[in-house]
Order: C-alpha cells, then sequence, then structure tokens
C-alpha cells in the first residue's frame, strides 16, 4: 500500500504573526515548522506503516528551504520524500497550489493521500479537497480517527457536536486534524539516515507534464491578495462595579445596545 502525505512548512504563528511594510508575511522573523495538522496526518501514515508495512512518501511545494522539513518527516520514519519547487510556481493560491500538487501525485502509485485539514498561515482548508477533485477522488475531511480495512478506510469524522464514521474504497484522499493523535519524535539515527542515506527529489515546473501553465503561480491564481492588515485593536473594557442585580440588568442593557442577545 502505498501512502502520499502533502505536508506544507509553514510560519509558526504560536507568537504572533508579523507583515512587512507592503502587507507580506515577514516569514523570515518566525520559525519555519511543518504545519501541525499535516504532522498529525504524517504520524496516521507511520502508524499505518507500522502495522500494514504501507510506504510512505512526502510530497511539499515550497522553498528550497522546505528540504528541512523533509527530511524531519524522513527521520520520523517515513520512507521518500519529494519537494516540488520553481520561481514560476510561487504566490499560487489554493487553486494554483492544489493543480500542482495533483499534477505532482499523479507521478506517483497512491492508494491513499493524507493532507491536513488547514494549514496555520494560509488556514483556507481548501487544498486538500481541492486535490481530491483534481484526481477525481472521494475525500474525507476532519479526521479524527483512520482505521484501514482491507481495499477500504474506515474514518471517524469530527461533526459540530458529533462525529461521523465514513467508509470509502482506496484510492481516496483525507484531510487530518491535529487532534488525530499525538505525533511522534525524530530519532537520533532516523537523523543521521535522513542527512547521510536518503535523497530528497526534487521536481521543477518541467517534471510536471500534466499541469497547464494557466494553472500555476501568481499568474494561474483566480484569487489575489489585494490588502492584508494587522487586527484592529479592541477597545479599553470597562469594569463595573454596581451591586449584583444591577450590574448583571448594566450588562444586558450594554448586550442588548450592540446586537450581542
Ligand atoms: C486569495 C489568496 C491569495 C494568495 N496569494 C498568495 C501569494 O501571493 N503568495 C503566497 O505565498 N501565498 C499566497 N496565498 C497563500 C497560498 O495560497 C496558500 O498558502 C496555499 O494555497 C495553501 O493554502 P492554505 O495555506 O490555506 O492551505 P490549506 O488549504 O489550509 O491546507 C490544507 C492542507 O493542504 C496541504 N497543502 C497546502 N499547501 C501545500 C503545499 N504547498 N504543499 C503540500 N501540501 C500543501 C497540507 O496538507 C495542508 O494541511 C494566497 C492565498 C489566498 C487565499
Amino acid at each position: 500500500m502505498n501512502i502520499v502525505v502533502c505536508i506544507k512548512q509553514v510560519p509558526d504563528t504560536a507568537g504572533g504573526v508579523k507583515f512587512n511594510p507592503d502587507g507580506t508575511l515577514d516569514r523570515a522573523s518566525m520559525l519555519a515548522i511543518m504545519n501541525p495538522d499535516d504532522k498529525a496526518g504524517l504520524e496516521a501514515a507511520l502508524r499505518i506503516k507500522d502495522a500494514t508495512g504501507a510506504k510512505v512518501t512526502v510530497l511539499t511545494m515550497g522553498l528550497p528551504k522546505a528540504d528541512v522539513m523533509l527530511r524531519e518527516a524522513m527521520a520520523m520514519g517515513a520512507d521518500e520524500a519529494i519537494l516540488v519547487t520553481d520561481r514560476v510556481l510561487g504566490g499560487a493560491d489554493t487553486w494554483a497550489t492544489s493543480s500542482t500538487v495533483a499534477a505532482a501525485v499523479k507521478k506517483l502509485d497512491y492508494d491513499l493521500i493524507i493532507t491536513g485539514r488547514q494549514a496555520i498561515d494560509g488556514d483556507t482548508a481548501q487544498v486538500g479537497p481541492q486535490i481530491a477533485e483534481h484526481l477525481g477522488l472521494p475525500v474525507i475531511s476532519y479526521a479524527e480517527d483512520i482505521k484501514v480495512e482491507g481495499d477500504s478506510v474506515v474514518v471517524k469524522r469530527q461533526y459540530e457536536d458529533r462525529y461521523h464514521m465514513v467508509k470509502a474504497k482506496m484510492p481516496c484522499l483525507i484531510t487530518a486534524l491535529s487532534e488525530l493523535n499525538e505525533p511522534r519524535y525524530m530519532t537520533p539515527g532516523g537523523i543521521f539516515d535522513a542527512y547521510d542515506e536518503k535523497e530528497v527529489t526534487v521536481w521543477g515546473r518541467a517534471d510536471l507534464t500534466d499541469l497547464d501553465d494557466a494553472n500555476i503561480g501568481l499568474a494561474g491564481s483566480p484569487t489575489k491578495i489585494a490588502k492584508a492588515s494587522d487586527k484592529v485593536a479592541k477597545g479599553a473594557g470597562e469594569k463595573v462595579n454596581l451591586d449584583p442585580t444591577e450590574s448583571v440588568n448594566y450588562l444586558m442593557e450594554k448586550f442588548r445596545e450592540k446586537h450581542i442577545i
């Protein structure tokens, strides 16, 4: 069985997000990490590998520095890594990203494709389902648990206040939630192997033959970011020091005024 996990290198937004004066993300000021949902998706793939001997390939589209993240994935246990990188692919929106990633996946043997639910920088949660659409595959999103049963997968799918149990025949695509599991650490031997023994396969635009120029990079993106800004700072708070009943009445009146209730 072959599993392809799509992973994205993202800025660690835990310490806040910074912008350049032109409104683009100041990526240099933030650490670059493996997107958390993708890491859980990779862990799920590695657990299937532990149980069944599946082959796990990680694939990313990004800058050459994403090599570090791919080596991290191999040090965790992934068998192969592919980096799709080319200047003409830059500035892609979700359509151009998914078109490119799907064209790369098409070159591989796959039974199961796993992506994260969403990336913590773009936050759109669109790329996984779009890849499935390009490949003509069923998609199960928001996976909290994944089991392989013969030629099918059974997925516990998070759904507001309940969950769905969904079964699909492979090949199919699953989008993973970070709640899925606790990803394993890299092993020291795995780190040595990832740098000394293993290679990252690098593909450029010319390697993706099943891809139209109209669907790549900034020029092939139907959407363009016109403006980005910081959140508007909240106004100063107000402390209410009346007796309890009056305080509640005062607050209720304020909530009504602001149409909160
Ligand atoms: C309107 C718009 C315009 C944009 N313009 C630009 C721009 O000019 N320059 C720019 O740098 N970015 C731009 N972006 C951001 C860029 O489109 C997204 O980062 C990218 O398309 C992925 O979307 P996302 O981060 O929301 O991923 P999501 O859809 O949230 O990701 C879901 C999952 O898809 C997989 N995935 C996503 N991206 C990749 C990838 N690259 N490789 C492998 N797997 C992946 C991962 O498994 C991930 O967990 C733009 C985004 C939008 C919405």
